[in-house]
């Protein structure tokens, strides 16, 4: 493909995703294929000579949409959003054609410092404590993590080496498999698997602290307090803490404001994983759910779910920079450059040029139009939640904070199973389950940016439909 063709193809390319975005609710949101429908589809080698584009293209409808999971249609309500708008998605164009990868200020100036200043415009929206902005002279700052998971894992194995660092500063003779080997990291029941997966990575003991109902599924300081305690007596030495803002089954906010000063006179590294709420706090009605963050040494969520900025920007904020880049930090001469004790940046990071999504979306909504957006889901979720309500056959099983409403019918866990099961079957809408109190939950998430009022009451309609089926044919 030479540039004039280019040039025609990237137009019709552009034209393929208006009208599949513009068109998508009349798509089924739930694919119905097999395991493995794909493989039949296409040929079991890559072509010896070129196809067309021609031919590429009409094997989009043909191979891979049977098999798309269409996240952006109005009738998904599954997991927790992941973010989609135009902005992002040229930005993303541009990107790719730069194609440069940021992994030190050297290999492209503007790839690391636009990001480093987007961050700074984000913590700024989100009125972090100064501790955690970059600015020019300061201490802490933000870098772009792909995911969620790989922003906890980061903080782990970054709280690893300043905990095994401290003990060595006082106790030199001491072996390091001795020290690694105590080490204890903490984290709610309620926490994302990937935060067990941390521990598992960095081989060190992840133990799961419990919740319950009556405290809202939140992590209570007394509850770490005493876990601490114990295992101290053991031996152990507890060194990580993982708070979640927002956990995936019920969106709970673990208490930081009690837990972050247990970790601070502990010499804890308290990490906060607000992957899906943290885009609410943005807006000054939401932001109190960040408090208790001048304790944290990280925090991390995900603009990518619910910021309107495209998969992958997942961003975290260390109050020290030195913790990370002292953690992970590497020297080859291949790396050497002229500005290197600058120390200003960040380069945890090879990725493509993702900041410059940010800045698109921050520019072309501006914080007003993001928090407008932020607010449009929420309100929704509680007109969901009043439909819900005032249906006396069904509950709600945890407080409706932000997007995500937790439902259920009144009876037994197999009759909210088949209820989903028949919701999920029938392709209209898709809804994934979560477990509370070992009760099984409906979780109705406000995912698309173009879901309206009008899909909450139709999804409500399916939904009551088939609860009535249910209830007739089983025993609750
Ligand atoms: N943490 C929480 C609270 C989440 O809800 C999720 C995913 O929904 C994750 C972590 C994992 O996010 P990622 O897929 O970006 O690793």
């Amino acid at each position: 493909m030479d540039t004039t063709e280019f040039r025609r193809r990237g137009k019709e390319m552009v034209d393929l995703i208006a009208d599949y975005l513009e068109n998508i609710e009349q798509r089924t949101v739930y694919p119905d294929v097999e395991p493995g429908y794909l493989r039949s589809l296409i040929p079991e080698e890559a072509p010896e000579d070129p196809d067309t584009y021609e031919d590429v293209v009409k094997d989009i409808e043909r191979v891979i949409m049977p098999g798309v999971t269409h996240w952006h249609s109005p009738y998904f309500y599954a997991y927790f959003p992941t973010a989609n708008s135009f902005p992002a998605m040229l930005a993303d164009m541009l990107s790719g054609a730069i194609g440069c990868i940021g992994f030190s200020w050297a290999a492209s100036p503007a790839c690391t410092e636009l990001e480093t200043v987007m961050m700074d415009w984000l913590g700024k929206m989100l009125k972090l404590p100064e501790d955690f902005i970059a600015g020019t002279h300061g201490q802490g700052g933000g870098v772009i993590q792909g995911t969620a998971s790989e922003a906890t894992l980061v903080a782990l194995l970054a709280a690893r080496c300043r905990a095994v660092r401290m003990i060595l500063a006082s106790d030199p003779q001491r072996p390091e498999t001795g020290i690694t080997s105590k080490l204890v990291a903490y984290s709610s029941d309620q926490a994302h698997c990937s935060v067990e997966r941390a521990g598992m990575i960095a081989g060190v003991r992840m133990k799961k602290i419990p919740t319950d109902q009556s405290d809202k599924y939140a992590v209570q300081g007394e509850t770490l307090r005493r876990m601490i305690q114990e295992d101290k007596a053991a031996g152990l030495i507890p060194f990580y803490f993982c708070a979640t803002l927002g956990t995936t089954p019920s969106c709970a906010f673990d208490h930081i404001t009690e837990l972050g000063p247990i970790c601070n006179a502990e010499k804890i590294w308290m990490h906060i994983d607000a992957a899906y709420a943290g885009s609410s706090f943005i807006c000054p009605e939401f932001r109190p759910l960040l408090n208790g963050i001048e304790f944290a040494d990280s925090f991390n969520f995900n603009a990518h779910k619910w910021l309107l900025v495209n998969f992958d920007c997942s961003t975290m904020w260390v109050k020290k920079r030195s913790d990370l880049i002292g953690a992970f930090k590497m020297d080859p001469l291949y790396l050497k450059h002229d500005h290197q004790e600058s120390g200003r940046y960040f380069c945890t990071d090879n990725s493509l040029f993702r900041s410059l999504k940010m800045w698109f979306v921050f520019r072309m909504y501006g914080l007003k139009g993001l928090q407008d957006y932020i607010r449009k889901h929420v309100e929704l979720a509680k007109e969901f939640e009043s439909l819900v309500r005032a249906d006396q056959r069904f509950e709600i099983s945890a407080d409706v904070v932000l997007g995500l409403v937790c439902f259920r019918l009144k009876g037994s866990n197999e009759v909210n199973e088949t209820l989903l099961k028949r919701i999920n079957n029938g392709r209209k809408i898709h809804l994934v389950p979560c477990l509370l109190s070992g009760q099984f939950v409906l979780r109705f998430a406000l995912c698309a940016r173009t879901t309206e009022s009008r899909h909450i009451r139709e999804a409500w309609r399916l939904i009551t439909q088939l609860a009535e089926e249910v209830m007739q044919e089983l025993p609750h």
